[in-house]
C-alpha cells in the first residue's frame, strides 16, 4: 500500500502486531523499557479495572446494559481500550492516549499484575476470575467477524459439524441449545467439544450433550475461550511464581508488588478491631440477624449436632474470630458445644483444641489466619455429603434453598428473585438479595465479597448507620530505603528514589479507592 503527500510515522517496534486487535491471550510478554513511575500507575489502574469488575460482578449481572455501560466508563476513565472497532493508531477523532497506548497499556499492566497476583493460590484465584471477566466483556463486544478473525489468529481451531451431522441432529439441537430455532441452526456453525471443555454450559443445560461431546451454537464459543484463557492464565501464573525470588530482589519492584496484592480486597478480615465487644450469648440472635446464610447455616448445624467436620469449624471458626470472638471465647464456645455431643471434655482438649489455637496463630508456623472470603468459600473444598460448610447459593441443592429461604420467612415473590440469581450464577448477587430482604431495604450501599463483610454491614443497617469498620493494615513500604543502600548504579538509584517519592501518593490513592470496598 502506497501512502502520497506527508510520510506518516510507521511504528515498526514487534509490540505494535500484538495491538492489531483490542484483545489479546497476553501470550508474550512486554520486551521494552520503561520508566519505574510509569509500571507502577499501570498497576495501580488496571487494579482499579479489576476492582471495578469484582464490585459490579456482584451489583448486576453480568453483561447486563447497566454492567457494560459502568464497565464501559471505568475503561474510558482509565485509559484502558473500550471500543473494539478502534484502530490502533486513529488519533483524529480522540484527545487524550491512542487506542496503541491504551492497548500497550492494557498488555503491560496485565503482566504487572501476574506479577504481583502469582504468590498465593487466594491472590491468584481472585486475579483469574477478574481477567476472565474482564475478557468475557470484551470478547462479548466484538463483532461477529472480529470474533472469527481472533479465533483464527490464536489458533482455536474448534470442528465444526458437517451439515449432514447437523440435519441428523437438528431437532436435538434446537431443543438443547440456548436461542436456537429452527432456522437458525441452518444458519450457523456448531462446535464439537469434549464436555469438559464447556463445564459452565453443561452445568446451566444450554448445550446438546452427547457421547462425552457438547454441540456448541457459534454464539455460545465464548465459554471455551473463556475456558483457555482461563487455562492459559493459571499455567502462566504457576511459571510466573517460580521467577518471583528474582523479581523480588529488586529492591525497587518489592514494595509495590507487595502492597498491590495486599490491595485485592482491601480488608481481609483478619486484624480484630472489636475483640471481646460480642459476648457468647449473643451468638443464637445474630446468627438469625446479622449472619449471611452461610454461616447461619453452620451455626444451626452445629447447635443441632453439636459437631461440625473440619471444612465447617474452619469456615465457621474463622468467621467467628473476624467478627470479635477472642481465643478464649472461641474455646469456650467450641468445647460446650462439642461435649454435648460424642467428645467429652478430655478428647476436645486433645483433638480440637489445638486447631482453634492454630486458627489463632499460637501454634504450628503461628501464622494469623484470615477469614475466608466469598470467593474462597464459593471456589474451593466443595462440600460433601455430612459437610455443612461452602456457600448454600452455589452449593445447594435449588429445592434445599427454597426450602430453606422459606424457613426463614423469605417472602415468595423474594425466594423468586434470589433462585433467578442462582440459576444465572450471580452467588453472591443472590446473597445481597436475601441481605436487602432480611434487612428490609430497597438496595444494599455495597457490593458484597466477603462473610464478614455481610455481617459487619448487617450491623450497620441494624445499629441505624453505626460505622463500625474496622482499621486497614499498613501496608510495606521500605522503598524509601532502596536508593540509600548503594547497592544499585547511579542513575538506577535516582530512578528508584523518583520512584520512592512518587509510591506513597499513588498508594494512597490506591488505599481510599479500596477503602470503601
Ligand atoms: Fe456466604 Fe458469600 Fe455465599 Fe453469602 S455469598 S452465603 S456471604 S459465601
Amino acid at each position: 500500500m502506497q501512502f502520497s503527500g506527508r510520510r506518516r510515522k510507521v511504528i515498526t517496534s514487534p509490540q505494535v502486531e500484538l495491538y492489531g486487535q483490542a484483545l489479546q491471550f497476553y501470550g508474550q510478554p512486554p520486551l521494552e523499557n520503561m520508566s519505574l513511575s510509569e509500571f507502577e500507575s499501570f498497576a495501580v489502574d488496571r487494579l482499579k479495572l479489576l476492582k471495578t469488575i469484582e464490585n459490579l460482578g456482584v451489583s448486576y449481572v453480568k453483561l447486563s446494559d447497566d454492567y457494560k455501560r459502568k464497565l464501559d466508563n471505568e475503561s474510558r476513565n482509565l485509559n484502558f481500550p473500550y471500543r473494539p472497532d478502534a484502530v490502533p493508531d486513529d488519533r483524529k477523532s480522540q484527545v487524550g492516549p491512542s487506542e496503541y497506548e491504551k492497548r500497550r497499556k492494557d498488555h503491560i499492566s496485565h503482566f504487572i499484575l501476574r506479577l504481583a497476583y502469582c504468590q498465593t493460590e487466594d491472590l491468584r484465584r481472585w486475579f483469574i476470575q477478574q481477567e476472565v471477566d474482564l475478557f468475557r466483556y470484551r470478547f462479548n463486544g466484538l463483532q461477529p467477524k472480529q470474533k472469527v478473525e481472533f479465533l483464527h489468529k490464536n489458533n482455536l481451531q474448534y470442528d465444526t459439524i458437517s451439515v449432514e451431522e447437523k440435519k441428523t441432529l437438528q431437532d436435538k439441537l434446537v431443543n438443547s441449545s440456548h436461542n436456537v430455532s429452527g432456522i437458525t441452526v441452518e444458519d450457523q456453525d456448531f462446535y464439537k467439544v469434549p464436555f469438559q471443555d464447556a463445564l459452565d454450559l453443561v452445568r446451566t443445560r444450554k448445550v446438546y450433550l452427547k457421547a462425552g461431546y457438547v454441540y456448541i451454537p457459534h454464539q455460545d464459543i465464548v465459554a471455551i475461550v473463556l475456558n483457555d484463557f482461563r487455562t492459559r492464565l493459571s499455567k502462566a501464573l504457576a511459571l510466573t511464581a517460580r521467577s518471583l525470588p528474582a523479581v523480588h530482589s529488586d529492591e525497587r519492584l518489592q514494595p509495590l508488588l507487595n502492597h498491590l496484592s495486599h490491595a485485592y480486597v482491601g480488608q481481609d478480615y483478619s486484624i480484630q478491631k472489636n475483640v471481646g465487644k460480642i459476648s457468647l450469648e449473643q451468638i443464637d440472635s445474630l446468627s438469625v440477624k446479622s449472619f449471611p446464610l452461610c454461616m447461619r447455616q453452620l451455626h444451626q448445624a452445629l447447635r443441632d449436632s453439636h459437631h461440625l467436620r473440619h471444612g465447617g469449624r474452619m469456615q465457621y471458626g474463622l468467621f467467628l474470630k473476624g467478627i470479635g470472638l477472642s481465643l478464649e471465647q472461641a474455646l469456650q464456645f467450641w468445647r460446650s458445644e462439642f461435649i454435648r455431643g460424642k467428645v467429652d471434655a478430655d478428647k476436645f482438649d486433645k483433638a480440637y483444641a489445638y486447631g482453634i489455637r492454630h486458627m489463632f496463630g499460637k501454634e504450628g508456623k503461628r501464622a494469623d489466619y484470615t477469614p475466608y472470603s466469598c470467593m474462597k468459600v464459593i471456589l474451593s473444598n466443595l462440600p460433601s455429603q455430612g459437610d455443612h460448610h461452602g456457600c448454600p447459593f452455589r452449593h445447594s441443592d435449588p429445592e434445599l434453598l427454597k426450602q430453606k429461604l422459606q424457613f426463614y420467612k423469605v417472602s415468595p415473590s423474594g425466594i423468586s428473585q434470589i433462585l433467578e440469581l442462582v440459576k444465572g450464577m450471580h452467588y453472591q448477587l443472590a446473597c445481597q438479595k436475601y441481605f436487602e430482604l432480611t434487612h428490609s431495604i430497597e438496595e444494599a450501599s455495597f457490593s458484597l465479597n466477603h462473610p464478614n463483610q455481610y455481617f459487619i454491614e448487617s450491623q450497620r443497617v441494624l445499629g441505624g448507620g453505626k460505622d463500625i469498620k474496622r482499621e486497614v493494615g499498613t501496608p510495606q513500604r521500605s522503598q524509601e530505603n532502596s536508593a540509600a543502600r548503594g547497592s544499585t548504579t547511579d542513575r538506577e538509584a535516582a530512578a528508584a528514589a523518583n520512584a520512592a517519592k512518587d509510591l506513597p501518593e499513588m498508594t494512597e490513592d490506591l488505599d481510599s479507592f479500596f477503602q470503601d470496598a
